[in-house]
C-alpha cells in the first residue's frame, strides 16, 4: 500500500457518510492507510451538519440511509453555492437501473458499486479532489447551516431543490421548443429573449449571434435602463473577442409594469458565451439587471446560455446545410435544381394571379477556349466573375441560377418579351464592358441569350425552357454575343 504523503500527494480530509458501522470502519481504514484523515456521519442530515463547520476535500457517501439518503444529500450539496464544488462520490449497492440514474441526476461526480469497485475508492476520491475546482479559500456558510437543522429545515431545502429542478427543466424545455416551432433565426432569438426578459427586466438583455447576414444583435430593455446602459452592453459583447463589434443592436423597448418601474438600484452587468461543446462559438448573451436577480437566477442564466448555444448551433448547421443544398459552390448562385424549383413556383403564382414571367437562358461564348488557353482554374475564376456581373446587372426581383457548366438561367417576374429583351441587351453589354482579372486586358467574355415568355396556364416549364433553348441556339448560330427570342 502507498501512502499519499509519502508519495508526494497531498493528504486529504475525507467526509465518509454511511449508516452501516462496518462499512464505515472499512472505508475509514482504507483512507487512513493511504495517509488521509476522515470525518464521519451516519446519514445525509448528519453530513450536512458536518459541512456547516468542516471543509473536507471530498465526500464518499452511501446511497440508502435513513433520514436523508445519499441522493438527496448530494442534491442539496450541489444546489448550494457554498458547497457545489465539493466532489461527491456515491457508493451504491447495485450498478444498474434506477440507482445509476439517480446517482447521475442528483449531480454526483462519480459513483462506484460497493462490492465490485471498492478497491478503487481511494484512487477515485483522490482524483476527484485533485480535479475539483473548489476555491480553497472560500468559506461561505452552507444555507442549511444558516437555519436550524431541524427535519423541517431539511424538508424545506429538499422541496426548494425540487422546485428549482422543475424550473430548470421548464426553462430548458421552453427554449428547446422554440426550435421545433420556428426556423427563422430572428424570430427564434425574439422568442428566447421573451422567455428571459421576465427574469431580467427592469434592465436590458441582448443576444449577439452570427447569422446568415453576419453578426446580428437583438435586445430588449425596460423603461429604467439608460442609453448608456445599452451602449455598455453592446460594447461588452464586442469586447469578448468572439465577434467583431456588432453593427449596432436592434433594440425593443418594453414598458415595465407599475411595480417594476422602479429604477435599477444596484445594477450589475453579466455576460455568458452561448456555446455548445464541439461547435465553434456562435453567440453571446449579456444583460444588466439588479444584483439580487443576477445572483438569485444565476443557475437559470447558465442554463439559458447553454440552451442558446444549442439553439444557435442547430440553427447555424441548418442554414449551412440549406445553403449547400440550394447554392452552386463555385459561383454562389442558386443551383440548377433550386432555380428550376423557384421558377416552377413562380409559374404557379402566375397561373393563380394572372401575371406574366419571362426567362433568359444565357451561355458564355467560346468559353472552352478560356480553359484551353489559360487552364481550368482560370476558367473557374472567369465563371465566378461573370456570375457576379450577371447578378449585379439584374433587378432585385429577378432570380438567377447556374444550371450547367457555363450556362445560366434567370427569370424576370411581370416582364414581357420586350421588357426582357431590353434587360437582356443591357446585361449583355454590361458583362463585356470590363476586362476580366487574370485574362489579357483586351480579352472580353461575351454572352449569348435566348428568351422565352410564359404563355399562360397551358404552358409548362419544359416547353418554356425548350423555347428559350431554341432562341439561344439561334443566337449562337447568328454569330454569338446577342439576344434572340
Ligand atoms: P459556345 O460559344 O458555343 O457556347 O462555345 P463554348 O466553348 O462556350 O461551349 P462548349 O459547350 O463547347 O464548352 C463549354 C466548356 O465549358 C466545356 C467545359 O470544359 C467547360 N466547363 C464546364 N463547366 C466548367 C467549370 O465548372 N469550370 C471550368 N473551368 N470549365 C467548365
Ligand atoms: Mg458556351
Ligand atoms: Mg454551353
Amino acid at each position: 500500500m502507498t501512502n499519499a504523503a509519502a508519495n508526494g500527494r497531498p493528504s486529504l480530509q475525507v467526509l465518509l457518510v454511511d449508516d452501516n458501522p462496518i462499512q464505515l470502519s472499512l472505508l475509514r481504514h482504507l483512507f487512513q492507510r493511504h495517509g488521509h484523515t476522515t470525518i464521519e456521519a451516519r446519514n445525509g442530515a448528519e453530513a450536512l451538519i458536518v459541512l456547516a463547520t468542516e471543509f473536507p476535500d471530498v465526500v464518499v457517501s452511501d446511497c440508502v440511509m435513513p433520514l436523508l439518503d445519499g441522493y438527496q444529500f448530494c442534491r442539496l450539496v450541489k444546489d448550494d453555492r457554498a458547497t457545489r464544488h465539493l466532489p461527491v462520490l456515491l457508493l451504491t449497492a447495485q450498478g444498474t437501473g434506477l440507482a445509476r440514474f439517480w446517482a447521475k441526476t442528483c449531480g454526483a461526480d462519480r459513483f462506484l458499486v460497493k462490492g465490485r469497485d471498492l478497491d478503487h475508492v481511494v484512487e477515485v476520491a483522490e482524483s476527484l479532489a485533485r480535479l475539483s475546482s473548489r476555491p480553497r479559500t472560500a468559506h461561505a456558510t452552507p444555507k442549511l447551516a444558516q437555519e436550524n437543522f431541524g427535519v423541517d429545515a431539511i424538508q424545506r431545502r429538499l422541496s426548494q431543490a425540487l422546485e428549482q429542478r422543475l424550473v430548470e427543466t421548464a426553462l430548458r424545455d421552453s427554449i428547446a421548443r422554440l426550435y421545433t416551432s420556428d426556423h427563422d433565426t430572428q424570430r427564434l432569438i425574439q422568442g428566447f429573449i421573451e422567455i428571459l426578459q421576465e427574469l431580467v427586466l427592469p434592465g436590458a438583455l441582448i443576444v449577439a449571434y452570427l447569422g446568415e447576414e453576419g453578426l446580428w444583435c437583438q435586445g430588449v430593455h425596460g423603461s429604467s435602463t439608460s442609453e448608456e446602459d445599452r451602449g455598455a452592453l453592446e460594447k461588452h459583447v464586442a469586447e469578448q473577442g468572439l465577434f467583431q463589434p456588432p453593427r449596432g443592436c436592434h433594440w425593443e423597448h418594453v414598458a415595465d409594469d407599475d411595480d417594476r418601474r422602479r429604477s435599477l438600484r444596484d445594477p450589475v452587468l453579466r455576460h455568458f458565451s452561448a456555446a455548445t461543446p464541439g461547435y465553434p462559438s456562435v453567440g453571446s448573451l449579456a444583460f444588466i439587471t439588479e444584483r439580487r436577480a443576477a445572483e438569485e437566477f444565476e443557475r437559470l442564466f447558465e442554463i439559458a446560455a447553454e440552451e442558446l448555444g444549442r439553439l444557435l448551433s442547430l440553427e447555424d448547421s441548418r442554414l449551412r446545410l440549406y445553403h449547400q443544398a440550394i447554392r452552386d459552390p463555385l459561383t454562389g448562385l442558386y443551383n440548377r435544381r433550386h432555380i428550376l424549383d423557384m421558377l416552377g413556383m413562380e409559374l404557379n403564382q402566375c397561373g393563380r394571379f394572372g401575371q406574366g414571367v419571362s426567362i433568359m437562358l444565357m451561355d458564355l461564348d467560346h468559353f472552352k477556349a478560356v480553359n484551353d488557353r489559360f487552364g481550368h482554374a482560370a476558367g473557374d475564376q472567369v465563371l465566378s466573375v461573370m456570375a457576379q456581373r450577371m447578378a449585379f446587372g439584374l433587378r432585385k426581383v429577378d432570380q438567377l441560377g447556374r444550371i450547367g457548366g457555363e450556362e445560366f438561367l434567370a427569370y424576370c417576374p411581370q416582364t414581357d418579351l420586350d421588357g426582357a429583351r431590353a434587360l437582356a441587351d443591357r446585361l449583355r453589354e454590361q458583362v463585356m464592358m470590363d476586362p476580366i482579372p487574370g485574362l489579357p486586358d483586351h480579352d472580353r467574355m461575351t454572352l449569348s441569350i435566348g428568351l422565352a415568355m410564359w404563355e399562360g396556364p397551358e404552358d409548362t416549364i419544359e416547353r418554356l425552357m425548350a423555347r428559350a433553348d431554341l432562341a439561344l441556339y439561334k443566337a449562337k448560330a447568328e454569330g454569338r454575343n446577342r439576344v434572340c427570342g
